[in-house]
């Protein structure tokens, strides 16, 4: 596996390479290419002008080889079917890492006004270039895990969801997704990710339809940079995530609840570690992730923000993964999701 200094470097140089499973816009982390990375899946951004390059199967730096196995992933072969409503599964769910299923369930999102839409998010723009569908039905879904894990080994599912107008904020349709999934594939690791969904009951819900694991991603624990970061969705008071993380540990279990934290949004490193120990503490596993440059995102082609430094990306990892690892708390240990996957982060590297 690659060290924490070199994963953090390739997690913000991005890699010159051609993978065969790649995604460019969407929900969460994008614009990257899928590969296993001396044996780990890691999701990689693509960047043809980077030092790092991967010939023949090996990472080189500036044509060095740096003793480390690249392997692409293979495009699935459920890619090529179509539902039997017209629409290829492709549009419907993805492929992330070597064997996670992702998908959007609603591709749009409340907040995507310029004025509110969270400034690093590009989740409309696969839309727009129609690679993807608005609204994923529960019998579409179905068919498509259906296919991935008979097909190409899928063996968990990540259902993310645009935040809709409703007070469940999304959450809802996420429930009815999972019980038709499940209804075709059971056993199949399924987590739901979403905002807190204001009912806190629909929290149960969710476990009651099968959902296995729950993501409930804040993206940064300090009011400043969550204004200025993400003027629509920093409005909802911390206070609201942290009964939300609470009540879903109650729910989930400790470990089977995580959130994203984002490296990158101006926010003292120190301060980001001592609110993720909070996390920690609270059953609540801290997915860290760098800053990307992603086409489409305002982040990226308003304000030309760029990731942070690689050392800050290995300070923070190396530190959360510290706290993670005290608590007994590893991804691997997550039954899907982000944190189960690892592919974004480079807290595997660091041994959580
Ligand atoms: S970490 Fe999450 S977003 Fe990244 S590849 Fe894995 S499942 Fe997909």
């Amino acid at each position: 596996m690659a060290s924490t200094a070199l994963r953090s470097e390739l997690a913000v140089c991005g890699v010159a390479l051609d993978a065969p499973v790649q995604r460019h816009g969407g929900a969460g982390p994008s614009d990257d290419g899928h590969v296993l990375l001396g044996g780990a899946g890691a999701a990689l951004p693509i960047v043809p002008t980077s030092r790092y390059q991967v010939r023949d199967g090996r990472l080189l730096l500036d044509g060095a080889d740096l003793g480390l196995a690249v392997e692409p992933v293979r495009r699935p072969a459920f890619y090529d079917l179509t539902t039997a409503d017209g629409v290829p599964y492709h549009q419907i769910a993805r492929l992330h890492g070597a064997d996670v299923l992702a998908t959007t369930v609603v591709q749009t999102c409340v907040r995507y006004r310029v004025e509110e839409r969270c400034r690093f998010c590009a989740i409309e723009e696969s839309l727009r270039r129609g690679s993807t569908t608005a609204v994923k039905t529960p019998e579409q879904l179905a068919e498509v895990a259906e296919a991935a894990v008979r097909l190409d080994g899928v063996r968990q599912l990540v259902m993310t969801t645009g935040t809709t107008a409703g007070r469940d904020r999304g959450a809802r349709h996420l429930a009815r997704c999972v019980r038709a999934v499940l209804a075709a594939v059971p056993g199949l690791a399924v987590q739901v990710q979403c905002e807190p969904p204001g009912d806190l009951a629909t929290l149960t819900e969710l476990r009651e339809a099968g959902a296995a694991s729950i993501g409930i991603h804040v993206e940064s624990l300090d009011d400043a940079a969550r204004r200025r970061w993400m003027p629509g969705k920093g409005s909802v008071p911390l206070a609201e995530y942290r009964a939300a993380w609470r009540e879903a540990v109650r729910v989930f279990g400790r470990n089977q609840v995580s959130t994203y934290l984002i490296i990158g949004l101006g926010e003292d490193p120190d301060e980001l570690v001592a609110g993720a120990a909070e996390l920690v503490e609270m059953g609540v596993y801290p997915f860290v992730v760098p800053l990307r440059s992603i086409a489409g995102t305002l982040a990226t082609d308003v304000d030309g923000a760029s990731p942070p430094a690689a050392e800050v990306v290995a300070d923070v990892t190396t530190r959360v993964a510290a706290l993670l690892r005290a608590a007994g708390m590893r991804g691997s240990e997550q039954r899907a999701g982000c944190a189960a996957c690892g592919a974004c982060s480079t807290l595997p590297s660091a041994g959580a």
